[in-house]
């Protein structure tokens, strides 16, 4: 089972304090059932197609150690760069002018010993299989 997100988000919200690692990724990850808190209607067409849902909440509460959230803050300026496995064929909104970052909060986190992957609270790590 891979890590589940808390949120997607438009931009990097952090109400929370805590330390945060902030990482731009080139994949979309897998957004099914996640919920959302962007207003923004074509950000917001883009994640729904990826399968985010609308949160019940408008207001985003924030990461607790070791969870993570995606945002898709809009690309300032123009990208010329043009990302592979982004392309949706019959998707009319612009996945590409969409930075991907995947925020983890980082404080209060367990690491694996073995390889150095966030275990998420578990006793199994999610990495190596090590318990
Ligand atoms: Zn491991």
């Amino acid at each position: 089972m891979r890590s589940k997100f808390m949120a997607v988000l438009s931009t990097t919200v952090l109400p929370v304090d805590g330390t945060y690692k902030v990482e731009s990724v080139q994949e979309c990850p897998d957004l099914a059932g996640v919920p959302h808190y962007i207003g923004h209607p074509d950000t917001k067409a883009i994640v729904e197609s990826l399968g985010a849902v609308q949160a019940e909440s408008r207001l985003f509460p924030g990461l607790n150690p070791g969870e993570k959230a995606v945002c898709f803050p809009i690309q300032q300026g123009k990208s010329n760069r043009r990302e592979n496995g982004f392309t949706r064929p019959h998707q009319n909104v612009r996945l590409e002018d969409l930075q991907v970052r995947i925020i983890t909060r980082i404080d209060g986190m367990s690491y694996c010993p073995f390889c150095g992957t966030d275990t998420l609270d578990g006793w199994h790590c999610p990495g190596c299989g090590a318990s």
